[in-house]
């Protein structure tokens, strides 16, 4: 009897010790996820249970002719969606482009009307002005209303706490990115230097948001994309798009 009540004493401390031990390394998984405060996607890590990797591809500049379509091509065929940050002047005679972009099931946030960064960074009021100008454009064609936004080439030197207090009053929500393919800096890189390029991330980033263009000079972009695709399927990664729901992700407010 003695022996009995020593295994079971003996089981319990074991079990208890186990326990101990997993409490611990999830408390220094959280830790690890908290320590960098000035990210956004590493809180969103902290808080997230159902932990899981996900990549948004997003596409801006668009829409254009030839290479959106190709884009769209390669999209469907691998069943994944995107985001396509479109460019208000460009959806002029282009309509039907977005409308495919849609139909698709791919999800549309606004990239300023006329991407004239002299015009649009004058003042914050001609900011919003763009975005409400292209979201109207975008309204007239597809009857939806977009929050996502993305500022042409990227918040960082624009957005201050105030900005961004403006931008949610006019229900605006900023995107940035967090893996460049540099296809907009130069359209020309091989397909092999673009597919480089998109698996350069930070393994603490749960959340990848890859920033890459339809420009009409983007034909590299369209070749590299199956292979991108490719990649982080095999890494286990979930393709999903960026939409009202989705957690802002932003660089540092400018003081
Ligand atoms: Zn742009």
């Amino acid at each position: 009897m003695l022996k009995f009540k020593k295994i079971i004493i003996f089981t319990l401390s074991f079990v208890l010790v186990f326990i101990a031990i997993i409490s611990t390394k999830n408390k220094n998984l959280n830790i690890l996820h908290a320590k960098d405060k000035s990210n956004p996607l590493s809180a969103y890590n902290a808080d997230d249970s159902t932990y899981k990797r996900t990549v948004y591809l997003t596409f801006d500049d668009g829409p254009t002719c030839i290479i959106t379509d190709k884009l769209l091509d390669v999209l469907k065929e691998n069943d994944v969606k995107a985001t396509f940050f479109v460019v208000g002047k460009e959806i002029e005679g282009r309509e039907d482009i977005l409308k495919r972009i849609h139909n698709e099931g791919h999800a549309i946030g606004l990239h300023t009307y006329s991407h004239n960064f002299k015009s649009i960074y004058s003042s914050k009021e001609v900011f919003i002005e763009e975005m409400e100008k292209v979201r109207n454009k975008v309204k007239d064609v597809i009857n939806i209303s977009p929050s996502v936004i993305r500022f042409p080439g990227g918040s960082a030197n624009h957005l201050t706490e105030d900005f961004l207090l403006s931008l949610h009053e006019h229900n605006f929500k900023v995107y940035d990115w967090n893996v460049d393919i540099f296809d907009g800096v130069n359209p020309n890189l091989t397909t092999n230097k673009l597919v480089q390029n998109a698996k350069k991330y930070k393994e603490s980033y749960s959340r990848l948001i890859l920033l890459l263009h339809c420009n009409s000079k983007n034909k590299n972009t369209a070749k590299a994309l199956p292979q991108i695709i490719r990649y982080y399927k095999d890494l286990g990664y979930d393709f999903k798009v960026i939409d009202n729901n989705t957690q802002e992700y932003y660089y540092k407010l400018k003081k």
